[in-house]
């Protein structure tokens, strides 16, 4: 019998990831082909069927799992995601079901990571997680009783988006104070002009042209004082609010993805640290904060094809 796969997709602002995954994980064939490129999704679709067609026969895809910035479970369709370059209602499972002829699932990216995290990574035997993405946004996907969270109308576990500092920053949303406006990559950019700091005057951050959240957290762990109370400051707004969620619905891990929870336990160690100084008395030490053991390349595919293998 022919190896079955299921074609994981992951539609991003600048590319678009696919790839066949078996039901071990295994990625047996990758692509990325630039989102922009394509006028309409249905051209997007028919370069991805080209591509994949030319490597594997539609008998052997079992299922497709999409995930998409805005993409609602419930419809199959990305619903006015602003960072694409179509508008309005797209009913993307759809057109991927009427090019391949096989069951298409859609959902958030945030929330495919999540199943991903479930079925090949760090949460294969944990019930009752958060997965929460830091990368250009915050993303959260909200794991209860083994099943993905969707609300009532499919847009449940937008976390990045509760206030935390009421008259805050200013957040891509529109609204003030937001957790995404200062736990993610450009949050703790913006920390390094918004912090009040008498360390700032020494620090190496302001010696670089553009400077990344990666450049402050290397700095922070090579003894930049100033650096280190950016990420002491992300971890203290993270780890404070996550201990807020746990009275909701009492996790069992919260588990950190994406290009800040790169740098590994160091920053999971100070976020669990703040997050117990305030967690509730019958919550204390019962909550992980994990680090995800996905390969970062490859989460976003291993994720949505999740979507598919779940669903079969
Ligand atoms: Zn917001």
């Amino acid at each position: 019998m022919n190896q079955k796969y299921a074609l994981g997709i992951d539609i991003g602002g600048t590319n678009t990831e696919f790839g066949l995954v078996d039901n071990k994980g295994n990625i047996e064939l990758e692509g990325s082909i630039k989102t922009s490129n394509y006028e309409s999704p249905t051209e997007l679709v028919k370069e991805i069927a080209h591509q994949v067609l030319a490597f594997s026969s539609i008998s052997d895809i079992i299922g497709i799992g999409i995930g998409a910035p805005n993409g609602n479970y419930y419809n199959g369709a990305i619903e006015f995601a602003p960072n694409l370059p179509w508008n309005g209602f797209i009913e993307l499972a759809k057109i991927f079901e009427t090019e391949f002829g096989v069951k298409a699932t859609l959902t958030n990216d945030a929330n495919a990571a999540a199943m991903g995290e479930k079925l090949f990574g760090a949460t294969k035997n944990i019930n009752d997680f958060v997965s929460i993405t830091l990368g250009t946004g915050f993303g959260s996907g909200i794991v209860i009783n083994n099943k993905i969270v969707y609300g009532h109308d499919g847009f449940a576990g937008e976390y990045g988006h509760i206030i935390v500092i009421p008259q805050g920053r200013e957040c891509g949303c529109g609204r003030k104070g937001c957790l995404e406006a200062y736990v993610s990559s450009t949050g703790v950019v913006r920390s390094i002009q918004e912090l009040k700091s008498k360390n700032k005057l020494n620090s190496k951050i302001f010696k670089i042209e553009n400077p990344t959240a990666k450049n402050v957290f290397d700095f922070a762990k090579n003894g930049d004082t100033f650096c280190a109370e950016i990420v002491d400051y992300t971890a203290m707004v993270l780890g404070e609010s996550l201990a807020n969620f746990t009275c909701f619905s009492s996790p069992k891990a919260y588990v950190l993805f994406g290009g800040i929870a790169q740098s590994g336990v160091y920053f999971a160690i100070k976020v669990k640290n703040y997050m117990e100084k305030v967690q509730l008395n019958i919550y204390q030490n019962k909550v992980d904060i994990i680090v995800s053991d996905l390969h970062d390349k490859n989460a976003a595919i291993l994720g949505s094809s999740s979507l598919a293998w779940k669903c079969k």
